[in-house]
């Protein structure tokens, strides 16, 4: 029996500020250790002063992980040694015993076929960056940049409740998304979003993987580990209870140092920052006022009669799902769904194409209003959006400047097909015996109705020549 437990570590990149001074959040935009004042560098005699924004994005993920939120809440100090850290300390969050303290504790996040229990969510301060240069063979430096030191992060603490790598990776594709449309991060920032990972087998020694950076090395991280663990118990060797990396270029874990228990790191109350409240009230504000999470937005898609795999792809980009927010009506959703998932998705699906785009919700909304009138074939939405999207022009100004509008005066559609019935009455007398002379007319009628929905021309055709329509 495989366990496995997460501990990610998520950076709130939506803030502007550390969690404990003013410096910039967005520290990747300085040169080194240009992002730094005395509090985030450690200096003796400087007070924390706690950040309420990032208090309060912490307790909107812990709602939306439906997690219990305390009344009070605590930090500690977990003391070691390391250059990136120059307090020595870090200043965190802990639950001794039964006394829970950290931002929110008890939640859940629903996978597919099960639940995974959250064990707690805590906040903390990112320690500042180690990089190893290579300069040459003979020139190896160390370098510390402490712009990232004191960075509001969020730990999310799970119970060991997964079985296998499928389930680690759907949990953290499935978190992304939620931080992203809830506001709090942007995990495809480099190092935004971190996880260390516990496995054990068959209840031997547990093994942590620590600081893996991308779903895709933790799935397979989390793959060579269960295999290695196997390999031991199938030969009977022991496996040592420690910490490991996982080698990005190897795509191998390597053995780092046995593991720290919590009495190593002498953890002790901050008292520099005093026991914060959380009333009930600031809770309950937050609960009615925070981003709508993709749990429930997935649900009310449902509702309009989306599938599910068309609603995972607006929600798969914040971007298509704020286009599908500020356009779809109960009436033109599916509509609205469809030409983003199977029309659009093809032109905008690079930040870059993103970000240059002129079209509006205004461009979908009419879009829909004439595929759902029958005005527009399916197979001209491509050219029409294309346009849009270059030009930001209104549809109608589209639809004119390239020739698309479709006749839709039925008289004029009828009086055309009555000339061709006329003008090919031998052909016609062949209808019932060859069924390719429908098709024929068809085609004749076409090339002089333009873009007329061909459903409407089979449908009139076959009325004329009393032919069933089936
Ligand atoms: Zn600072």
């Amino acid at each position: 029996m495989i366990k496995i437990g997460l501990e990610i570590h998520c950076q709130l990149t939506t803030l502007r500020s550390k969690l404990f001074c003013s410096c910039a959040a967005n520290y990747r935009k300085y040169k080194p250790n240009l992002n730094t004042c005395p509090i985030c560098l450690g200096m003796p005699g400087t007070l924390p002063l706690i950040n309420k924004k990032a208090i309060e994005k912490a307790i909107i993920l812990a709602l939306t992980l439906d997690c219990k939120i305390p009344n009070k809440i605590i930090f500690y100090r977990k003391n070691y040694f390391y250059p990136d850290l120059p307090k020595n300390f870090q200043i965190t969050q802990l639950n001794v015993d039964d006394c829970y303290t950290s931002i929110g504790y008890d939640g859940k996040l629903k996978l597919q076929n099960k639940f995974i229990e959250i064990n707690r969510i805590q906040l903390e301060e990112d320690p500042g960056r180690i990089n190893y240069v290579t300069i040459s063979e003979k020139s190896k430096l160390t370098l510390i940049d402490y712009n990232r030191s004191g960075i509001s992060l969020i730990e999310i603490v799970t119970k060991p409740n997964f079985t296998s790598n499928i389930e680690v990776k759907e949990f953290l594709e499935h978190l992304s998304n939620l931080l992203i449309h809830l506001d709090i991060s942007d995990p495809s920032l480099a190092g935004s979003l971190r996880t260390d990972v516990n496995i054990s087998t068959d209840n031997h020694n547990k093994v942590e993987l620590k600081n893996i950076n991308s779903v895709h090395d933790l799935e397979k991280a989390v793959n060579f580990e269960i295999v290695r663990q196997r390999n031991f118990i199938n030969r009977n060797i022991e496996i040592q209870q420690e910490t490991r990396h996982w080698d990005e270029r190897r795509k191998i874990t390597i053995s780092a140092r046995s593991k720290e228990t919590e009495q190593d790191y002498r953890y002790f109350i901050e008292q520099d920052i005093p026991s914060i409240l959380i009333p009930h009230n600031l809770v309950s504000r937050l609960h009615k006022t925070m981003p709508e999470s993709i749990i429930y937005k997935k649900a009310k898609y449902s509702k309009l009669g989306i599938p599910n795999q068309v609603a995972d792809t607006i929600l798969s980009d914040l971007y298509y799902t704020k286009l599908f927010e500020s356009s779809y009506t109960d009436k033109n959703a599916k509509h609205i769904a469809n030409i983003i998932t199977t029309d659009l998705i093809r032109y905008l699906n690079t930040k870059e194409q993103i970000s240059k785009s002129k079209l509006t919700s205004q461009h979908l909304v009419r879009l829909s209003e004439l595929v759902s009138e029958n005005k527009l074939k399916r197979d001209l939405i491509k050219n029409v959006l294309r346009e849009a999207i270059l030009t930001g022009a209104s549809i109608d100004n589209i639809l004119s400047k390239l020739n698309l509008e479709q006749i839709d005066d039925m008289t004029m559609i009828s009086q055309i097909i009555d000339t061709i019935i006329n003008s090919e009455s031998d052909l016609i007398k062949q209808i019932h015996n060859n069924p390719n002379v429908i098709n024929h007319l068809i085609g004749k009628i076409m090339t002089k109705t333009g873009n007329v929905q061909p459903k409407i021309i089979i449908t009139l055709l076959k009325s004329k020549l009393n032919i069933s329509n089936d």
